[in-house]
């Protein structure tokens, strides 16, 4: 039996307010399987950021229509947004620091009970995923006593904590070392596909794209395949 598709775009149009505000968003359309891994290349000013941050609940489209699991999100209001943010979509962002005076343990639990999980149990599943990325011996370390794969390491056990429908990553590897962020990248990919999550990669490196099930290019409003995608 299929499963329902992950993530469901139509006719996604987004322009920003100012005398040269054009349609950084123009019609897009995007299908997800569940489980799907796709990365999303462009050039700067295509429209890659803006196009996670809506479907990230962190920005609203002008029209268009989005499913999350079948859930039509641009029909909820904001609490609705930020709850189904909340429990079914995970972020690896470059900027998204981590909190400098929690251990990478605290940084996972933390956001774990925010929503409702139990100290204890919040500990122990942060303590687990650590160990899937390899970090168990450094739970209790703080953010700045890691290395910058270290810490996005941390940034990719929490964005799967809450066992997400959709990780969304936008060049999160962009200020690691070459081979330091493939690494971070397959592991992404390993976690996210262990869980049937699935998974929007914003990338410069076809590289890094190439970690993906499919390449995907953001170009005047829209998404076409990559063309040099045969091999
Ligand atoms: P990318 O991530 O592909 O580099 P962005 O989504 O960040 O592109 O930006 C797309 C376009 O929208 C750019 O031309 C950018 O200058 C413009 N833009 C982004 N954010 C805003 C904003 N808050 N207000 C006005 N224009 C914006
Ligand atoms: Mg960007």
């Amino acid at each position: 039996m299929d499963s329902a598709p992950c993530l469901q775009i139509q006719a996604l149009s987004k322009q920003y307010a100012g005398p040269q505000g054009r349609r950084v968003l123009d019609g897009l359309d995007l299908q997800l399987a569940a489980g799907e891994y796709v990365a999303i290349m462009g050039a700067s000013g295509s429209g890659k950021s803006t196009l996670l941050n809506v479907l990230g609940g962190l920005l609203r489209a002008d029209s268009g229509t989005i499913r999350l699991e079948g859930v039509p999100m641009h029909n909820l209001d904001d609490a609705g947004l930020t709850r189904l943010r909340r429990r079914r979509i995970g972020f690896v962002f470059q900027a998204f620091h981590l909190l400098p005076h929690l251990s990478a343990c605290m940084n996972i639990a933390l956001p774990l009970q925010l929503d409702g999980v139990p100290r204890g149990q919040a500990l122990a599943r942060a303590r687990a995923l650590l160990e899937q990325v390899a970090l168990g011996e450094r739970a209790d370390a703080l953010p700045g006593e890691l290395s910058g794969g270290e810490v996005q390491r941390v940034a990719v056990a929490r964005a799967l904590a809450h066992e997400p429908a959709l990780v969304l990553a936008d060049e999160p590897t962009g200020n690691l070392d070459h081979g330091i962020g493939l690494r971070v990248l397959t592991l992404l990919r390993e976690q996210l596909g262990s869980r049937g999550g699935s998974g929007l990669l914003v990338t410069h490196s076809l590289e890094a794209a190439r970690t993906a099930d499919r390449i995907l290019v953001l170009q005047d409003g829209r998404l076409q395949p990559w063309e040099g995608q045969t091999g």
